[in-house]
């Protein structure tokens, strides 16, 4: 191999190496502006709004649905029907959803507390013990909307889910499995302690009515039409001696979203017209009507650009980056990795020809002849990057939105940062692998 051709390609060298040092400053200064979007933009619905908040200082309007998915379009020079250049990411995240009927107080301990429903895949004893916020909205029956969040300001207070001491714990969780250990009935978080005064029965829950009726105009009923999510209340910071690494809750996929979404907002006069998308409920299989298979958005934004256009054939010429996250090794449990097809932080942006599980079951198989393309527009560009995979053969596995939007008829192909600690309530990442899929996705969109 001439070395002009391969030194971009995996483990030759990390992406550190890869980088120039005026590229590792502007990467450091990225992560600034990433970190500040993880921070404002826990939830979809707020990730709608920072998105929204960003393009419009930039003067580019954001297409919103449902107030869930997100989409920015840019005409090129090309005619429609030459097909568009689609990044999509997801801006959803694991987390612990309220109940309709969340409220109750636990007699035995004195407690008020919030039932939950998690959502998506989460290892379950990693969300006990943890200061959680609460971010979402309440819609009254007359439709107004408050919306809420609480447990993000310094001053605020927080909320979490607590667990047996290990004194008490031996028989009750310690000799069990550890996804039997904690129940997902018993993932109900704390709100309060404090009796009302008077003569009647669940006097702690009464006091957490009142307070809320006072200072959020809410009642026990209006919870029924609520959203309300509880996210780790921890901000995103800087991790390692060396700040290489990115520590926040919610980073698949917002760290991918956040790279689209300055990709887009810096490309001028594209040849193809493009459209990064920003979709929601990938983390419970792309159900819904804000979710990648909700495709009428797809083609209400394609018929905007023409009214008369075949959308189909739009659609089968288009090319497409599922842009999600890939697993990164994770040490102390490299056996779970085949290591010469695992990504690594650092190594640059992920590139995962399927995804699925046992026999690439449910997976976008990305044809050769598109990754041959990618792969030479990666090296053009100079972007550091590797393979991935999910795991060793029949070890587990996963999905994205990709399988979706190869059902319509376009090339797609996942590309994207590697995570540590996936789905936890805090994620790892690198600098350099934020800003190299910063810069793919940028090449994708001028291609
Ligand atoms: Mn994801
Ligand atoms: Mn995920």
């Amino acid at each position: 191999m001439k070395d002009g051709e391969s030194k971009y390609a995996y483990k030759k060298r990390t992406a550190w190496e890869l980088f120039s040092k005026q590229q590792l400053t502007t990467a450091f200064s990225f992560a600034e502006g990433y970190k500040k979007f993880l921070d404002a933009a826990k939830t979809e619905r707020e990730a709608v709004e920072v998105i929204a908040d960003i393009a419009k200082k930039q003067k580019k309007k954001v297409i919103i649905n449902q107030g869930k998915s997100a989409a920015i379009i840019i005409k090129g020079k090309k005619p429609l029907r030459d097909g568009l250049r689609i990044v999509i990411s997801h801006i959803d995240s694991p987390r612990l959803d309220l109940k309709q009927v969340p409220l109750y107080q636990d007699s035995e301990s004195h407690l008020a507390l919030f039932e939950t429903h998690y959502y998506g895949g989460i290892k379950k004893f990693q969300w006990v013990v943890i200061p959680l916020a609460l971010h979402g909205v309440i819609v009254k029956k007359d439709g107004k909307k408050i919306t809420f969040t609480l447990g993000e300001d310094d001053l605020d207070p927080v909320f979490s889910v607590p667990d047996l001491l290990p004194h008490l714990s031996h028989e009750i969780q310690d000799n069990k499995k550890i996804d039997e250990a904690i129940k997902g009935e018993s993932l109900d978080i704390v709100i309060g302690s404090v009796p009302a005064r008077g003569d009647f029965k669940e006097k702690i829950k009464v006091a957490i009515l009142e307070k809320l009726h006072e200072e959020y105009d809410i009642t026990e009923a209006d919870f029924i039409s609520a959203e309300l999510e509880a996210v780790p209340a921890f901000k995103a910071r800087d991790l390692g001696f060396d700040r290489s690494l990115i520590g926040a809750y919610g980073q698949d996929d917002r760290i991918c979203a956040y790279a689209a979404l300055e990709a887009i907002l810096d490309v001028k006069n594209p040849e193809h017209t493009v459209l990064a998308l920003f979709v929601d409920k990938e983390e419970i299989g792309s159900e819904g009507n804000a979710s990648a298979q909700a495709t009428s958005f797809l083609r209400s934004l394609i018929r905007d650009q023409d009214a008369n256009v075949d959308i189909d054939g739009v659609l089968l010429t288009s090319k497409v980056i599922s842009a999600d996250v890939s697993s990164a090794v994770t040490p102390n449990y490299t056996d779970a990795f085949e290591l010469k097809n695992a990504s690594s932080l650092g190594n640059g942006v992920v590139m995962s020809k399927y995804t699925g599980h046992g026999g690439k079951y449910s997976a976008n198989d990305a044809s050769a002849e598109y990754i041959a393309e990618i792969r030479s527009l990666l090296d053009k560009a100079k972007v550091p990057w590797q393979t991935g995979e999910l795991g060793k053969v029949d070890k587990g596995g996963g999905g994205t939105v990709a399988k979706y939007f190869s059902r319509l008829g376009m090339d797609v192909i996942d590309l994207g940062a590697p995570v540590l600690s996936m789905h936890s309530p805090y994620e790892v990442t690198s600098k350099v692998d934020l800003y190299a899929s910063y810069l793919a996705y940028l090449g994708f969109f001028k291609s």
